[in-house]
């Protein structure tokens, strides 16, 4: 059979493909996002993926071991997956981590997505935190179904919501279902295209179908309430138009509560009948598309040390292209090196799993010791490599002091596991001087000296350096570039993969530099392959 015919819709690979769903929630910590993860977990039931997973040997780790982790972190920062089976549907829930100060972590989960859920608190409505996601969304525009919670409290009058939607993230917003009260009156929802009614207490059954049969079930003062929201809000809203969400210029809007345990059926309805499979990926020799039966995947996140008796490295690794076997190899594409896929794992709520088999859209744990990193692309052979997993400028430079210098080797190989792992930059200046650690916010220093004591047994401090700034230079003329770098030998350095860095005292200084080296292009963001 030639591609093509493989390619096509009747393919199993295809159909294995177009049931995928891969998307990450988006929200403002307390909106609800973790009660809603639960749920839609629940809705997952334990699942087994009949014959794609089978607990071999694998030491069936319970949730109490992963809290264990996170509570020794002081902080959840693991960016972890959750596989999930709902319908006909395979659910991948990629989990970001609250914490502002781990945007970067969360910027590259999103760069592994084909969707997102937005969660907003019905009574606060688009919180900060929430823009900034979206914001990142919007970068590769991904469809994104919103979820109002807590519509059980106290909350906002609906249309001043989806107005907020739609005026400050320019996103057309469209209820698929309309709330029957709100608050402690919140009683279900009103689905618009089918008039289908679920009641808070009703189970999954509808309670009826059309506002008639709303009648029965409410006060008459509540039904006249909705009945004139209905109509203002059929005739003020626009319709749902698919496209339009796919494009990332439309969001379907769902009422509910998470803690209730109420709209959560339909969310994941929504996913499952309007959420696009996983899709094709621009690469650098050419357009991978999903369906194709060549293995293609990146690496977009790496977890050092999640099981502390064996000092294990997991790389989160999206497929993009085709099906990953058990045992297979792979291609590193960056060192062209071979790699046997021989425990590739799934993640499920509480446990994980041996992966035999795998497809576009899923995500999958390769346990290695430090030979993959993010940004890395794996392949069934071919010397291709996807883009975009980028890394950013930190915002704050530290010099570590060591308790012991004694431990001055091992405190090198810890940081540059860490870097590995894309927990924080580390800069080595040319001159010889001692690294500098980068991270984007102030917390992730202190679980950087929570780890470096936890997991290799060091005391660090970290003290100010004479530098605050970092940015990537290059240049068009490899010459340029090389004058640039002779002359600032005193304030260069280089970052884990080799690449030049400027280091500056304040952000005067690196205009200065800017000016005077106008063939020398500064970046605060890099592009990892
Ligand atoms: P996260 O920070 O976004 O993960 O939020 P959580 O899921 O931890 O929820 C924050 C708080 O809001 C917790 O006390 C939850 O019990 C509560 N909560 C979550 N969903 C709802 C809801 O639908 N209704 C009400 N009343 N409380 C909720």
């Amino acid at each position: 059979m030639t591609d093509a015919a493989l390619a096509t819709p009747e393919t199993p690979l295809a159909r294995e493909v177009k049931r995928r769903r891969t998307f990450a929630i988006i929200s403002h910590p307390d909106a609800g996002k973790t009660t809603l993860t639960e749920k839609l977990l629940m809705f997952g039931g334990a699942i087994q993926l009949a014959g794609q997973v089978k607990a071999k040997g694998e030491r069936r780790r319970t949730r109490s071991d992963w809290m264990a982790i996170e509570r020794d972190r002081g902080i959840s920062v693991v960016t972890s997956v959750m596989t999930f089976e709902y319908r006909d549907c395979v659910f991948n829930l990629l989990d970001t981590p609250g914490h502002e100060d781990f945007s970067e972590d969360t910027y590259r989960t999103l760069t592994a997505v084909d969707s997102a859920v937005m969660v907003i608190d019905a009574a606060k409505g688009i919180e900060a935190r929430t823009r900034k996601l979206f914001e990142v969304c919007r970068l590769r525009d991904i469809p994104i179904v919103t979820f109002i919670n807590k519509m059980d409290r106290e909350s906002r009058d609906p249309f001043e919501i989806l107005d907020e939607i739609e005026t400050t993230l320019a996103l057309d917003a469209t209820p698929l279902t309309w709330p029957i009260g709100r608050g402690r009156d919140f009683a279900g929802t009103f689905e618009l295209g089918s008039g289908r009614i679920r009641l808070v207490d009703g189970g999954d059954e509808a309670a009826g179908v059309g506002l008639e049969a709303l009648g029965g079930l409410v006060s008459e003062h509540r039904l006249a309430e909705v009945t004139e929201e209905l109509e203002l809000a059929q005739g003020a809203l626009k319709p749902f138009e698919l496209a339009s969400f796919r494009e990332g210029h439309l969001t379907p809007v769902l009422f509910g509560s998470a803690l209730r345990n109420f709209g959560v059926r339909d969310l994941l309805d929504a996913l499952a009948d309007l959420a696009p499979s996983p899709q094709g990926l621009d690469s650098d020799k050419r357009p991978v598309a999903a369906e194709e039966p060549r293995m293609t995947a990146f690496v977009f996140k790496v977890q050092a040390n999640m099981d502390p008796n064996h000092r294990d490295r997991i790389a989160f690794v999206r497929l993009c292209s085709g099906k990953l076997t058990r045992g297979m190899k792979a291609l590193q594409t960056r060192t062209s090196k071979t790699i046997g896929l021989h425990a590739p794992q799934f993640f499920f709520a509480q446990d994980r799993q041996l992966a035999e088999e795998a497809f576009a859209g899923d995500v999958v744990g390769i346990p290695n010791h430090g030979l993959l990193r993010i940004g890395d692309t794996l392949t069934d052979g071919e010397n291709l490599s996807f883009l975009g997993v980028p890394s950013f400028a930190p915002e704050i430079l530290r010099r570590v002091r060591l308790e012991d210098a004694m431990k001055a080797k091992k405190l090198k190989q810890a940081l540059q596991e860490m870097a590995e792992e894309g927990v924080v930059q580390v800069f080595r200046p040319v001159d010889g001087s001692p690294a500098l650690v980068g991270v984007v916010g102030p917390l992730q220093l202190d679980v950087m000296e929570g780890r470096l004591k936890a997991e290799y047994g060091l005391e660090v401090g970290f003290e100010q350096s004479q530098y605050s700034l970092a940015r990537w230079v290059s240049a068009e003329n490899k010459l340029d570039l090389a004058e640039f770098l002779n002359a600032n030998r005193a304030s260069t350095a280089e970052d884990l993969d080799g690449d030049p860095v400027l280091l500056t005292g304040s952000a005067f200084q690196m205009s200065r530099a800017q000016e005077r080296w106008s063939k020398v292009k500064f970046t605060d963001v890099k592009d990892v392959r």
